[in-house]
């Protein structure tokens, strides 16, 4: 049977068969549709949240933390209660009926509408990597792309009118560079105003006018989905290609001109002292940590760079004589900082260099004899055919120089 005639669930680049290779997270019956993720797959999604934050630091986001489970009084400011009922989980309490967050816009209010803003302090962006519940039903449940609970690297900008141009311009640099680091070169889709959209038609001009202006200055190309944008303003799609050919959509840049303000009372003083209303932007970069996990394991097959890789090298010994140099270049390469593993002598060689390759371990490090004597390592890089001698502290500055780099 060859690869293409597997069905999705039964091949071995499918993203929940290379979760299972390399221990990154199981599925069990107790909880369907969320995934149980072991001390490896957090690796992967730990490199991420360091990545994003990283990023977010740099551009004057402040990070934020609401409730997974709020009163069902929230999502019917918002909406939700009505029209997204069947997606949510309900919890009973007594008289009171709450609901686990389907998405972090409604509560984010609650912190912007915790302080009186001021024109000055917009725009306001408040992060949040924050953890979601949706009823999907189960029959459509697919691993990580599609998954009951699941983890958003979301974020809520307050701003002016004045200020979308500006803010919309650094996220397309923000979601360029991020996608950059692993390799996507992103397509851009501007939606506009549908018919049966809210608000008056010059605010959602001029919000058009700037998101263009915005795909202008950062020399993107884009197309026009024209009337696809929703109901409360236009925005951004953001679709990679991965190695496969598959499309996906990620990131989003959601402008909303009037609604979710309206709702919870958001206002700000403006510079004559009168009360104005903000906009928001909805965005998100990775979009679902799950989902963006699958589609990299999927998109590299299970071959990540080394930056993301949870074991970064493997140390073997060619036999048990040659143990204790073995170890010592462990702690040596533990010590730096890198995530590296030892490997019992009392298989052969042969057996766990393919095991290693296997399980795609970025280097490989064999020591024996001559390494020992030569106080050096004898190294094969994955992908690679060729071997190299290199003494121990060459081979850190190497590794190291990679990972700072987040090389490909
Ligand atoms: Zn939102």
């Amino acid at each position: 049977m060859s690869k293409d005639e597997l069905k999705p669930e039964e091949s071995k680049n499918d993203h929940r068969a290379i979760g299972e290779a390399l221990d990154l997270f199981s599925f069990h019956e107790v909880a369907p549709g969320t995934a149980f993720w072991h001390g490896k797959g957090m690796i992967i999604f730990r490199e991420l949240e360091k990545l994003i934050r990283g990023e977010l630091d740099q551009v004057g986001y402040e990070e934020i933390s609401t409730p997974i489970m709020v009163k069902k009084e929230v999502f019917e400011k918002s909406g939700h209660a009505k029209y997204y009922r069947e997606n949510m989980f309900e919890l009973e309490d007594g008289d009171q009926t709450y609901f686990l967050k389907p998405m972090n816009c409604p509560e984010s209010t609650y912190v912007y509408g915790s302080r009186i803003r001021s024109y000055k302090d917009l725009p306001l962006r408040l992060s949040e990597i924050g953890r979601l519940h949706r009823n999907e039903l189960s029959g459509v449940l697919g691993g990580l792309f599609r998954a009951r609970q699941f983890t958003m690297d979301d974020a809520h900008i307050y701003l002016r009118p004045d200020q979308i141009q500006g803010e919309v311009s650094s996220l397309l640099k923000l979601v360029t560079k991020v996608y950059a680091i692993f390799g996507f070169s992103p397509k851009f889709y501007l939606s506009t105003m549908p018919d049966k959209a809210m608000g008056d038609k010059k605010a959602w001009e001029k919000a058009e006018e700037a998101l263009e202006m915005a795909l202008k200055e950062n020399g993107v190309k884009h197309e026009l989905k024209e009337k696809d944008g929703a109901f409360y303003g236009p925005k951004i799609d953001i679709e990679i290609k991965d190695s496969l050919g598959r499309s996906w959509q990620l990131a989003t840049i959601q402008l909303d001109l009037l609604m979710l303000p309206e709702q919870f009372g958001l206002t700000y003083i403006d510079e004559e002292g009168k009360k104005q209303k903000p906009m928001v932007i909805h965005r998100a970069v990775y979009g679902s940590f799950e989902r963006f996990i699958g589609v990299l394991l999927e998109h590299f097959e299970g071959a990540l760079p080394l930056w993301l890789s949870p074991v970064q090298a493997v140390v073997l010994p060619v036999s048990e004589k040659f143990t204790g140099y073995g170890k010592k270049v462990f702690d040596e390469l533990k010590n730096a900082g890198i995530r590296v593993e030892i490997s019992d002598a009392n298989e052969t060689l042969g057996k766990r260099i393919r095991e290693a390759e296997v399980r795609k371990i970025p280097y490989v490090i064999v020591v024996g004899e001559r390494e020992e004597s030569g106080d050096f390592v004898n190294v094969r890089r994955r992908g690679s055919k060729d071997n190299t001698e290199v003494k121990v502290s060459e081979l850190i500055s190497r590794i190291k120089k990679e990972i700072e780099e987040r090389a490909l």
